[in-house]
Formats: structure tokens, sequence, C-alpha cells
């Protein structure tokens, strides 16, 4: 059986979560975006979810032990067993290792690393008008991907709101993090030869989507 275990890299404001909803669909795998694990432990006031705010809050990584521990956990759940799209992880260094060796104590490995490339000046936009699902998370935007109403997600009818972090100041920040910290995890996986480069850009969010599937292949069976 073919496994599809798939890592959606870019930057804030790439389009991964506009672009995931799509592969989990076609490929059959569970959406793992440990950004909409954090923000329901903040909901629900859990002690992880009061001390990954601080960092969120700012525009930093939650440090390395929290999300790699969150990350593991949800590998031992029965859905990955064909495979799973990562979103928002590995995010540093250390996070890309703990992976490869939790994958590989289970006899697997990652298969593809999609790496979603966008341009600064182009991410301030998308993640300043960026609205998100309060009940499903779906990703809209004010200008770029409007819903059909208003305030209102498309695939759910629930309510849109703007994230925190989605202000001018904290976003510069999360941009910085992400130059420093998550780029050199495109030569990472490239010295396994595990990157196909997408531009993220220039396309609607189907147009997109062809060049990403063309990377993956076929879904099988
Ligand atoms: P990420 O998960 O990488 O942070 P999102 O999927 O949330 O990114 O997308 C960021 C913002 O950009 C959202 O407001 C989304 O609607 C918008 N967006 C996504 N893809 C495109 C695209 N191809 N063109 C224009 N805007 C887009
Ligand atoms: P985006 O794709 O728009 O940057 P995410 O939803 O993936 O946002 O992440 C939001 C925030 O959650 C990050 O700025 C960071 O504080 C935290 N976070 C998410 N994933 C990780 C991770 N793998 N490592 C550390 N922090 C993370
Ligand atoms: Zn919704």
């Amino acid at each position: 059986m073919t496994q599809f275990n798939l890592i959606l890299l870019g930057p804030p404001g790439a389009g991964k979560g506009t672009q995931a909803s799509r592969i989990v669909e076609e490929y059959g795998v569970p959406h793992i975006s440990t950004g909409d694990m954090l923000r329901a432990a903040v909901k629900n006031q859990t002690e992880m979810g009061i001390e990954a705010k601080k960092f969120m809050d700012a525009g930093a990584l939650v440090p390395d032990s929290v999300v790699i521990g969150i990350v593991k956990e949800r590998l031992q759940e029965p859905d990955t067993a064909k495979g799973f799209l990562l979103d928002g992880f590995p995010r540093t260094i250390p996070q890309a290792e703990a992976l490869d060796e939790a994958l590989a104590a289970l006899d697997r490995g990652v298969t593809k690393v999609i790496a979603l490339l966008v341009e600064e000046d182009e991410l301030i936009l998308r993640l300043s008008g960026r609205r998100i699902c309060r009940a499903c998370q779906a990703p809209f935007h004010v200008e770029f991907n409007k819903p059909a109403k208003e305030g209102v997600c498309d695939v759910c009818g629930g309510e849109l709101y703007q994230r925190d972090d989605d202000n001018e100041t904290t976003v510069r920040n999360r941009l910085e993090v992400y130059r420093t910290q998550t780029e050199p995890l495109i030569s990472y996986y490239d010295a396994q030869g595990l990157v196909s480069r997408v531009s993220g850009t220039g396309n609607t969010p189907d147009g997109v989507y062809t060049q990403i599937r063309e990377a993956l292949g076929p879904a099988g069976e």
C-alpha cells in the first residue's frame, strides 16, 4: 500500500490550510495542523493552551517539546495508517529530527514535502485580510477568497473571525521566525530528496492545487 506521509511546508499565509482541505479530500489522509490543535487548547483553556498562548500572541514558536509531544501522540491514532498531512509542523530542525525518529520507530518515513512558496509582500496582504471559521477552521479572505455571505463560512455556516495573531506587528515577527527557523527545513528535506517546490502565487487556490497534485501523483486505491 502506498503511504502518503506528507508535509506541507511554507511561510505563514502561503495557503497551507487552503490547500490542505483539497489534499485530505483526494488522498484520504487526516489533516494534522499543530496551529489548529494549539488554538483548540487555547480555547479550552487547558494548561498547555494557557502556556502556548503567550508564544502565539507574540508570533513566536511554542517550545519544541510541547509540539513534538502533541504530534507524536496524534501519530499513534489509527487514522494515520495510510498516511497523514502535516501542516505547520515541523517548523524547526529539532522538530524535523524528532519526527524522523518517531516515524522510524514505526517503520515509516516522510514520503513527500510540498514547499509552498509565496513572497513576503503578498503574505502580509493575505494574513491581514484572513478570516477563519470558528467551527471548522476553514480559511477565507476579505478580498481574495470571499465567502458567499460576509462573515459566514461557506463550508459549515460557522462564524468567521480574525485571529489575534493576524495583525501587522505579529505577522512581521512570524515571517522573521519563518526565515530563521523554518526555511532551513527545505534544505534538510532536499538532502533526503523529498521536496517539491510549488508556487503559491499568481494562481487561484484550485490552480495551485493542480500543481500539488502533479507533485503527489495519483491517489491510488
Ligand atoms: P497558511 O495556512 O499557510 O497560513 P491560509 O491557507 O490560511 O495559509 O491562507 C492565508 C490567506 O490567503 C487566507 O486568507 C486565504 O484565503 C488566502 N489565500 C489562500 N490561497 C490563496 C491564493 N491562491 N490566492 C490568494 N489568496 C489566497
Ligand atoms: P500560520 O500558518 O498562519 O503561521 P499556524 O496556525 O500554523 O499559523 O500557527 C500559529 C501559531 O501557532 C504559530 O505562530 C506558533 O506560535 C504556533 N505553532 C504552530 N505550529 C507550531 C510548531 N510546529 N512549532 C512551534 N509553534 C507552532
Ligand atoms: Zn466552517
